[in-house]
């Protein structure tokens, strides 16, 4: 018989989420009619903007021609979408980009999770803490974690705590890593980096031969004038970043699924055998290969996405979920907690008080007052002593969530 990759063995079962379902599945039994309010949850709840849903049904019908039908795409994604793709998100801003460095796919979760498929199997990873848990278990994955420790860590993974002790901006690293991800606008946090702190990153990357792996999968909701949008607003970014977008959040399309990642051809890493080799050529190896491409109606959607309708109708509703994140935070704010986040990004991070463990504001939150959220110890060690709430609610949810947490007895 077979053998499975053993690696896989040796990460955890997914403990946050299932545990927070158990947890509330089981309050719910025992108390039929609580009315709970989940701001836990880093899915959208508004639906897709009108201008997609026509471009949505007009490539419908196109299929549906024999003239129009399409079969196979590129599975670097429709030259349209490429094109409109970097005339928006980099010629606009000034960034000089070409639509071959652009790779439309399913998503940032595929992408960022497929992407060690590329690299080698004894690369040093580092990543922050807390962290996405899809950069560390597709590390695992491909084992180049090593084995999990007791403390909740990996054992071959360089850890960069951001706290609020440092304002969430982590510290370089004290030993040198082959690849550093970097999500910002931060998912767990909500926090970012201004250009000028993540230029150091850059720099860094640069003097030491360090690939950057840059999640933006958030860049539609930054507020502030000094967030980078991109890793490539900062010079140099380009010879040692990837970077990954999602229609997900920007658009509503974490059903319908779409993303892209950038790999400039500048970008060059080392192979044993052979030098320097281009990373955007053996991305593009390992998508003809492995991927067929996103649906060509869905393309079209995410296309439409930049249309001027499709603009102001995202930015509405970004914006009506930034205004949910203004009242969690206020919320926050006069319960005299701390809390981070919610001005470029639609996650608020409160620092739970009197040194009560995520877990355990977490089962007060949601017994107390019948609103969910999401432990941080979650999302990495540290995390503990940190929860998240989203801004994905409806106003009315996010109001009366307020309401409750205004009146709790902390
Ligand atoms: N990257 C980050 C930081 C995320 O938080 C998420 C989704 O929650 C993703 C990527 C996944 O995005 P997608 O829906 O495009 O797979």
């Amino acid at each position: 018989m077979a053998f499975v990759n053993d690696n896989f063995l040796n990460i955890p079962e997914t403990y946050l989420f299932s545990e927070i379902a158990r947890k509330v599945n089981t309050y719910k039994e025992e108390n039929p009619t609580a009315n709970i309010i989940r701001l836990g949850i880093g899915d959208v709840t508004r639906p897709l903007a009108p201008a997609v849903i026509t471009a949505l049904h007009a490539a419908v019908d196109e299929m549906a021609q024999s003239a129009t039908f399409r079969g196979y795409g590129p599975e670097q994604g429709y030259a349209f979408l490429r094109e409109t793709v970097v005339a928006h998100d980099y010629t606009a801003s000034g960034i000089g980009i070409a639509p071959d460095e652009v790779f439309v796919s399913d998503g940032a979760k595929s992408d960022t999770g497929n992407f060690g498929d590329i690299l080698g199997p004894n690369n040093v990873i580092a990543v922050t803490d807390p962290v996405y848990p899809v950069y560390v278990d597709t590390n695992a994955m491909a084992g180049r974690a090593g084995k999990p420790q007791a403390d909740g860590k990996w054992e071959k993974i360089i850890y960069l705590p951001c706290t609020k002790e440092n304002n969430f901006i982590p510290a370089l690293p004290e030993t040198r890593p082959d690849v550093i991800y970097l999500c910002y606008p931060n998912n767990p946090t909500g926090t970012t980096l201004k250009k000028s702190e993540l230029k150091q990153w850059v720099d860094y990357a640069r003097a030491n031969d360090v690939l950057i792996l840059f999640d933006a999968a958030y860049e539609a909701f930054i507020s502030e004038a000094d967030v980078p949008h991109s890793i490539y607003e900062i010079e140099g970014a380009k010879e040692v970043a990837v970077e990954f977008r999602s229609f997900s959040k920007t658009a509503g399309f974490t059903g319908l699924r779409c993303g892209y990642t950038v790999i400039p051809k500048t970008l060059m890493v080392n192979s044993t055998e052979h030098g320097k080799v281009a990373l955007n050529r053996l991305w593009n190896r390992r998508q003809t290969t492995k991927f067929n491409g996103t649906a060509y109606i869905v393309q079209r959607g995410a296309e439409a996405v930049y249309s001027a309708e499709g603009q102001a109708q995202i930015k509405e509703t970004i914006a009506t979920y930034m205004n949910n994140a203004h009242i969690i935070r206020k919320g926050i704010e006069a319960k005299n907690l701390t809390c981070f986040g919610g001005i470029n990004a639609p996650y608020i991070w409160l620092k739970t008080p009197d040194s009560i463990s995520s877990w355990q504001f977490f089962d007060r939150l949601l017994t107390e007052i019948n609103v969910v959220g999401t432990p941080g110890v979650g999302f990495g060690p540290h995390g503990e002593g940190y929860f998240r709430l989203t801004a994905f609610g409806s106003l009315a949810q996010t109001e009366e969530a307020m309401q409750r947490i205004a009146g709790w007895k902390l």
